[in-house]
């Protein structure tokens, strides 16, 4: 088992976030209320004598289950749910008469990760996707209405240049060490080596700005794949503070060929549609105290 409960895959979207269902055009936000312990091969959906995995032939029968309400029959049913405590949510919500779906995991994304059309340059994107790594670290309660706010406030300071890009994560200090313990990919313990966060064959440097400690099993098994399309392949989480550094690599790459503010491309609008990111610093403060054994 992960150490870190943050990159258990049950926990890929936590409860209280708001999601999309990846299998239909329609954007109706729904809440995730609860992770039962069953995978989709056993989890049975109530009355039917199936298993979420029936119903979705395209999901691995060993995916997590999250269990969502829509958000508009949760704030009709329940009015001040954004004030009950997240670990409340669940009873709350069985005391309703609201219907619960169970979905495989992966076929939910987080709104956030649905990149807007408002979006349109690179330097919108670049800004963006940082605006949601440091909102999602300082974002306590998920349920705040006002986080959504605080994030767009901080993409447009970012747009309008008053917060660098280099300020993204203080703690990329903390991730000098080569054998740090702890895969930056997968969270798993392991001896861990430097990777090339972009390729070598890709353009990418020796420098620590491009460097990541990562496990055997994962340097090889990305080798000279995108950083964002690897981790969407296997359904991690990204790390912030992998993240962090892909996107100050983007954007002096972008910055040096003068293409900041060129459209994205549908290939790039892809490559971002649906990335999630590690939510919360305890990763970050667990590898920390590592360092500090
Ligand atoms: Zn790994």
């Amino acid at each position: 088992m992960s150490p870190n409960p943050n990159r258990d895959p049950k926990y890929r979207i936590p409860t209280g976030i708001h999601v999309h269902d990846r299998d239909v055009e329609n954007m109706t936000r729904m809440i995730v209320v609860n992770h039962p312990s069953e995978q989709t091969g056993e989890f049975q959906v109530a009355g039917t004598g199936k298993t979420v995995a029936d119903y979705n032939e395209d999901y691995s029968a060993d995916a997590a289950v999250v269990q969502v309400v829509y958000q508009w029959k949760l704030s009709k049913e329940l009015p001040d749910w954004k004030s009950i405590k997240i670990e409340d949510l669940w009873e709350e919500v069985q005391d309703t008469e609201l219907k619960v779906y169970s979905y495989p995991a992966p076929r939910m994304k987080s709104v956030t990760s649905v990149v807007p059309k408002t979006i349109k340059t690179h330097r919108e994107l670049i800004c963006y996707q940082s605006a949601r790594l440091v909102h999602l670290s300082v974002t306590i309660d998920p349920t705040n209405s006002f986080a959504e706010n605080l994030m767009w406030g901080n993409y447009d300071k970012r747009l309008s240049g008053d917060i660098e890009l280099s300020s993204i994560l203080k703690e990329n200090k903390y991730q000098m060490k080569e054998n740090i313990g702890l895969c930056m990919y997968c969270g798993k313990e392991s001896k861990t080596t430097f990777d090339h966060v972009i390729p070598m064959d890709n353009g990418g440097d020796s420098e620590m700005g491009n460097m990541v400690p990562v496990c055997p099993s994962c340097n090889s098994s990305k080798s000279n794949k995108n950083v964002i399309d690897w981790h969407k392949k296997h359904d991690i989480p990204v790390d912030r503070v992998v993240l962090g550094k892909y996107l100050k690599l983007l954007w002096e790459e972008f910055k040096q060929e003068g293409k900041l503010d060129e459209p994205i491309s549908e290939t790039l609008h892809d490559r971002w549609d649906g990335v999630e990111i590690t939510r919360n610093i305890s990763q970050t403060l667990y590898t920390d105290a590592r360092l500090k054994q």
